[in-house]
């Protein structure tokens, strides 16, 4: 049973039919899923989610598909938690973590937007899975494929972490590095989706893909115990995620499964590449695009595809956003890892020290329900810490040589 009505142009309204389009041809607004609000209401109510496997297609009414899901199983429902000693370091009250650093099965958010736009995509009839990554969608895209016998090709940005380069290659795509930044990566992508019949997951098909978002603040929702936290903070890159946390907010409002969402959102991005921060700070409705330099390449986006509507959803909300340096990142991968014993990437490093920043400068007051969104593991983006991190200490196998560098140093 689907509740899918077909695609809505985000600008001037017109309906298209559930395809393969992505942008309007009157317009050229982008297009994004429309459902059948009655119905779905009529039938899906927190028991019937609460019965349902831990994955994100206890949501499924929500999510856009015919028939029953083909892929991704075991993605979502990830540990949502109380980070009391994290919360103690930020002097705040109530402060909880959001960890799709152990996403199934390639540690980041990006599995749950591609089981969604996998599962679409052999309802649409593809055999060929592609897209444009900054690294954990070819993860993704990769491994999800390879489970679910798409034929794969994925396009990166010839300078990624080892981390993201070998956890694609593993899943045996045909892995393409290109010369370029991810927004030059992006507009070639576009160019080869024009041409051949291939799924681009964050091309032609992403109206379904970006939905997949959605299960990220679906579960934050369930995991508080049916009710929308007061602040989230959010990597930003192309914005969707941000933008969808938000609908999903406002849909399981819309629905009676929670009280209306009194959530603001803020975005967070690395100095180096902050396109949507900029526009926020400046109070303008236009992201300006920039040449990304940052170790957050899972964030190096320079223009937005979804800047625009993450900046109107910041502001719809009263969020606010924050950039922070290289050096914060690392410090807050550090801070992560020491408090709460959680390795995230670079991405998580811009969100916690964004939130960080926010709360000192009074932007999230200091007794109200924080949600920080961590989006990737780690054990993916080694470079960026492993300088900052000291070293083993090396010993001989005796146990004077143990107590000589050793012990007695330990405190
Ligand atoms: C892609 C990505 C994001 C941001 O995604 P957008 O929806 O494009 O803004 C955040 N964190 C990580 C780890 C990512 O890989
Ligand atoms: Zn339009």
């Amino acid at each position: 049973m689907s509740f899918v009505k077909g695609l809505r142009c985000r600008e001037c309204g017109r309906d298209y039919p559930a395809k393969a389009l992505f942008v309007c041809e009157y317009c050229f607004g982008s297009l994004e899923v429309d459902y059948d609000y009655e119905g779905i209401r009529a039938r899906l109510t927190r028991s019937l989610i609460e019965s349902r496997a831990k994955s994100i297609w206890r949501y499924r009414e929500l999510l856009p598909i015919d028939g029953e899901p083909t892929v991704g199983f075991h993605t979502g429902m990830t540990p949502f938690f109380r980070a009391r000693a994290l919360a103690e370091a930020l002097g705040v009250k109530e402060l909880y973590i959001k960890d799709d650093s152990v996403c199934h099965p390639t540690l980041s958010f990006k599995d749950r937007v591609v089981s969604v736009a996998l599962s679409r995509a052999r309802e649409l009839g593809f055999d060929t899975a592609a897209c444009a990554s900054t690294g954990n969608l070819a993860n993704a895209v990769s491994a999800l494929s390879a489970q679910s016998g798409f034929k794969r090709v994925i396009f990166i940005p010839a300078d990624l972490e080892m981390g993201k380069v070998v956890g694609s290659l593993i899943f045996s795509p045909r892995l393409v590095a290109v010369e370029g930044n991810y927004d030059e990566v992006n507009r070639l992508c576009a160019e080869i989706a024009a041409k051949y019949r291939w799924a681009f997951v964050n091309i032609n098909i992403r109206p379904y893909y970006a939905e997949g978002s959605k299960t990220y603040g679906f579960e934050i929702a369930e995991q508080m115990g049916w009710k929308a936290p007061r602040h989230i903070v959010v990597p930003a890159a192309s914005g969707s995620l941000l933008v969808k946390i938000w609908k999903g907010l406002k849909e399981f409002h819309k629905l009676g499964l929670i009280p209306k969402p009194e959530t603001k959102l803020y975005a967070a991005q690395a100095k180096g590449c902050s396109p949507i921060v900029t526009a926020i700070e400046e109070g303008s409705e236009i992201i300006k695009p920039v040449k990304p330099k940052t170790i957050a390449k899972s964030l190096a986006i320079g223009n937005p595809a979804d800047g625009y509507y993450a900046a109107d959803a910041i502001r719809e909300t009263k969020g606010w956003g924050a950039a922070v340096s290289d050096e914060e990142i690392v410090e807050a991968m550090k801070l992560l890892g020491a408090t709460e014993g959680i390795f995230t990437e670079t991405a998580g490093g811009v969100t916690l020290a964004a939130a960080r920043r926010l709360i000192q400068e009074k932007r999230i007051p200091r007794d109200e329900s924080i949600v920080v969104s961590i989006t990737g593991h780690g054990l993916k983006t080694q470079e960026a810490v492993v300088d900052h991190i000291g070293k083993p200490i090396k010993i001989k196998p005796t146990l004077s040589s143990f107590e000589e560098a050793v012990s007695g140093k330990l405190s």
